[in-house]
């Protein structure tokens, strides 16, 4: 009765495959047939070849792997496991069905959501959601030849040990030119490229250096000529105007055409349709029957990385290997810089906590001795030196220690929050964080000025580490934005290994009780109306304009844990009715940055300006209502510790890619115990996990916090060099450093999904890691989308009653038929009008 699939039929064609595999063309036992042969695939074993997208690509072959070169397909060759046979999930095919349809329709909707706001969305997923049928995957004839002549590998002691002792070969077939290279200063992605502010063509020849950033590759070549930054294209003023329409901005073409309610035919999302779609995704996740099919698909993909990881580490390793002058740390002893090296980013870290403690004590004695008499605050009107405020406090440079300091987190802030929050303060004082750690202070921020800028330095000196620091908007007043930018600008603040987050903590009820806002309404006016003034017209804030290019988005950031109303309706108060002193819960903050960042964004790309993405702390604790929030309103997010607890939500992170930067030792201090936390799993299973420090001045101890991390990693879960490598490429994919960084970083062709984007003479990542992620998404993806069909019937696609099957519709012929007789009847009697 039940039709099998071909994906899960086991096919003759598969049982001869077993039964008769053809014969290896080389001596069994043996991977090198002889020593020549060894010799000769020492020798060719990098090779590269032109993608029929012109761009360049390095295969490097494993030991045992065929010569024929693999241009042909994208078959990487490894040792796959797989599942075949009808009830290929384990489920009852009804559950499948129902499993399949909620899940799809989850998916569709984050689509929409990810479309209208300028965020990145898989675009292999993106072909499952719109294509009529499943997309069609490589056909078995090949996969059965690749299988048997490429993969064959068959260790004996002497080849074990030629597959662990590999030497590096030489380079030279590694560096090949990148034609046309289009710089900007600028956030840009491929979908929408930016005016490029500068287009530069390298020789050939001069691209063996190492390539860190725009200043790097552009000072050889314009010697003497200092390059400015903040510099970037400075669109005309459009004249338009903003009005708030129920807290979202609407924007209008002239004040006539506001007055006459015609805005722009921006697209939106109303906050009733949020709350629709949030309810529906609340209702999957309490469904039974698909908590229970999207828990087993998980355990499956554990499984199934532990089997992979069985039988493919040693290739894993070899091909690692194999390529010259990368690893994990990439540190080049010979002679010469490598082409570009493995980029790890720090995808989640506070600005005010990203130097660590012994950092910040020095940087502190250091001023207090050579500033000792400068003015830093005002105390009842009175002017203030350095001096007279550690005087206050009774201490002196002399006695200050790492102790003293107390600003690292210990045993009494787990589950503390509030007392976590505390440890910004240094000393305790909240006046030493003013000076040292606040844009907006009596000296404008100079001192957090230069102490960025030294770990901006670091950053630079280690190379391969970028970061993506998080600055704050507190949203009390409108000034905020234009203070930070002038403190940016002024105070030069920038660097090609930092990209800038804005976050935005919420702290409404606070500013209500003290009386600094009237309503909700307030606060995003705040926040979002000088951005939408700039981004009409540049010139009125050239400032905040130049400060904007190094923006890539924004962060919600506190407490997750607080107690909140959950139940979000659609009759809640709009942010002017909100005038409560009680805090709007998450979801409530994180729609209404996203529906203006809508506006902002399509405004920002008319402009020719960069546009901005949300990616919020979500899930570090409090409810599963977050996380879906984030599913539907964001790009990627942050911890999201809390997926352990929700299957369903799990299962659609992992099928929709969303990246997560996760913090271990954050969470170890805070709200989960470093043995407990669920990142290894995660990273099992396939979601697209990174590694990030969050705030090293409370958590970490020496001066490459995010190495800390991954070596902590590494040592406690055993991940393999393949693994980190991994976590490193995912971090770079998942950052907002512009397109072309990433191209130079990644390979040129790293947005395609699958072995087709990797370059491993750059990730380090081999492509049987690549493929074997790949081929496990499109065989979950597989498995949802053939059912497709079961919902409505097979020829669903067909109008009238022969597109209808009452057993899965339950929708009578008769009434589908008399829905298309009518309206069949309607254009007859349009298009049989007799001609006037
Ligand atoms: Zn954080």
């Amino acid at each position: 009765m039940i039709p099998n699939t071909k994906r899960t039929s086991l096919s003759p064609k598969s049982v001869r495959r077993v039964a008769n595999p053809t014969p290896p063309d080389r001596t069994p036992g043996n991977v090198f047939a002889s020593h020549r042969e060894y010799k000769k695939w020492t020798r060719a074993r990098i090779s590269t070849h032109h993608t029929m997208l012109d761009a360049t690509r390095t295969y490097v072959r494993g030991p045992g792997d065929s010569r024929a070169h693999p241009g042909g397909s994208n078959e990487v060759p490894f040792q796959r496991v797989a599942v075949t046979g009808i009830h290929a999930t384990g489920v009852p095919l009804e559950d499948l069905i129902r499993a399949a349809s909620l899940l799809i329709e989850a998916m569709a909707m984050r689509r929409h959501y990810m479309e209208i706001s300028n965020q990145s969305f898989p675009s292999t997923l993106a072909l499952y959601l719109t294509s009529r049928d499943v997309p069609q995957r490589m056909p078995d004839k090949h996969r059965q030849s690749a299988d048997f002549n490429q993969a064959l590998l068959s260790i004996d002691n002497n080849a074990a040990e030629q597959y662990l002792q590999l030497k590096n070969s030489s380079s030279e077939e590694l560096h090949r030119p990148l034609a046309n290279i289009t710089l900007s200063p600028q956030r840009s992605d491929s979908r929408f490229p930016l005016v490029s502010t500068l287009s530069v063509v390298r020789p050939a020849d001069t691209i063996r250096t190492s390539i860190e950033s725009h200043e790097d590759i552009l000072q050889p070549l314009l010697p003497g000529v200092y390059l400015d930054p903040w510099a970037c294209p400075m669109p005309p003023d459009r004249h338009y105007t903003c009005r708030w329409v129920r807290g979202v901005v609407s924007v209008y073409r002239s004040e006539a055409d506001a007055n006459a309610d015609r805005p722009l035919p921006y697209r939106t999302l109303s906050f009733q349709q949020y709350i629709e779609d949030l309810g529906r995704l609340t209702a999957m996740i309490a469904d039974g029957p698909l908590k229970s099919f999207c828990f087993r698909r998980l355990s499956y993909l554990s499984s199934k990385f532990k089997m992979h990881a069985l039988l493919n580490e040693l290739h894993e390793l070899a091909l690692q290997k194999a390529v010259p002058h990368r690893d994990f740390y990439n540190i080049s002893i010979t002679s010469y810089k490598p082409t570009s090296t493995l980029r790890k980013v720090d995808t989640h870290i506070h600005a005010a906590s990203c130097m660590n403690q012994k950092h910040l004590l020095r940087f502190i004695k250091r001023t207090l001795r050579q500033h000792a008499n400068e003015v830093v605050a005002l105390q009842n009107g009175n002017p203030m030196t350095l001096k007279l405020v550690f005087e206050e406090m009774q201490l002196d440079a002399y006695d200050l220690n790492v102790d003293i300091l107390d600003v690292h987190a210990d045993r009494n802030t787990f589950h503390r929050f509030d007392k976590f929050n505390a440890k910004y303060n240094p000393v305790g004082e909240s006046r030493l964080r003013e000076v040292f750690l606040k844009t907006d202070n009596y000296m404008n921020g100079t001192y957090f000025a230069n102490i960025i800028k030294e770990v901006m330095g670091d950053l630079q000196e280690n190379k391969y580490t970028y970061s993506e620091p998080r600055i704050s908007i507190y949203c009390k007043n409108k000034q905020e934005w234009t203070k930070l930018a002038t403190w940016a600008v002024r105070n030069d603040v920038h660097s090609p290994h930092v990209r800038w987050l804005v976050q935005v903590p919420r702290l409404y009820d606070i500013y209500r009780i003290n009386k600094l806002l009237k309503n909700f309404q307030e606060f995003l006016n705040n926040l979002f109306e000088p951005l939408f003034e700039v981004s009409v017209d540049p010139s009125s804030n050239p400032d905040l304009h130049k400060f904007l290019a190094h923006v890539i988005g924004f962060d919600s950031v506190d407490d997750e844990s607080k107690p909140e109303n959950p139940i979000l309706h659609e009759d809640v108060k709009t942010p002017e009715e909100w005038d409560d002193e009680e805090n709007p819960p998450y979801a409530y903050y994180l729609y209404y940055m996203y529906a203006n960042i809508v506006a902002l964004n399509q405004l920002r790309k008319e402009q020719g300006l960069n546009t901005f993405v949300l990616r919020p702390h979500c899930g570090e604790a409090g409810p599963a209502t977050h996380l879906s929030a984030g599913f539907l309103l964001a790009e990627n997010i942050s911890h999201g510790l809390m997926l352990r607890k929700v299957p369903v939500l799990q299962y659609v992170y992992y099928l929709a890619q969303i990246f997560i930067a996760m913090s271990p030792l954050s969470n170890n201090s805070l709200f989960l115990r470093y043995h407990r936390n669920p990142l290894p799993d995660f990273f099992a299973r396939g979601l697209r996990v990174t590694l990030s420090t969050d705030d090293p001045l409370q958590f970490h101890y020496t001066r490459e916090p995010l190495m800390e991390e991954y070596s902590i990693a590494a040592q406690a879960w055993k991940f393999s060099s393949c693994d980190m490598c991994e976590l490193a490429r995912n971090s770079v994919i998942m950052s907002g450093f512009p397109h072309e960084m990433k191209q130079y970083w990644l390979g040129p062709e790293y947005l395609r999904e699958g072995p087709a984007g990797n370059d491993i003479t750059r990730t380090n990542v081999p492509d049987v890691r690549i493929s074997f992620r790949h081929e496990t998404l499109l065989d979950e993806l597989d498995n949802l989308f053939t059912m497709k069909q079961y919902w409505l019937g097979p020829e669903y696609l067909r109008e009238g009653p022969a597109g209808n099957d009452i057993t899965r519709t339950n929708v009578p012929d008769v009434r589908i038929s008399f829905r298309h007789e009518t309206l069949l009847d309607e254009l007859d009697n349009l298009f049989t009008a007799p001609v006037t």
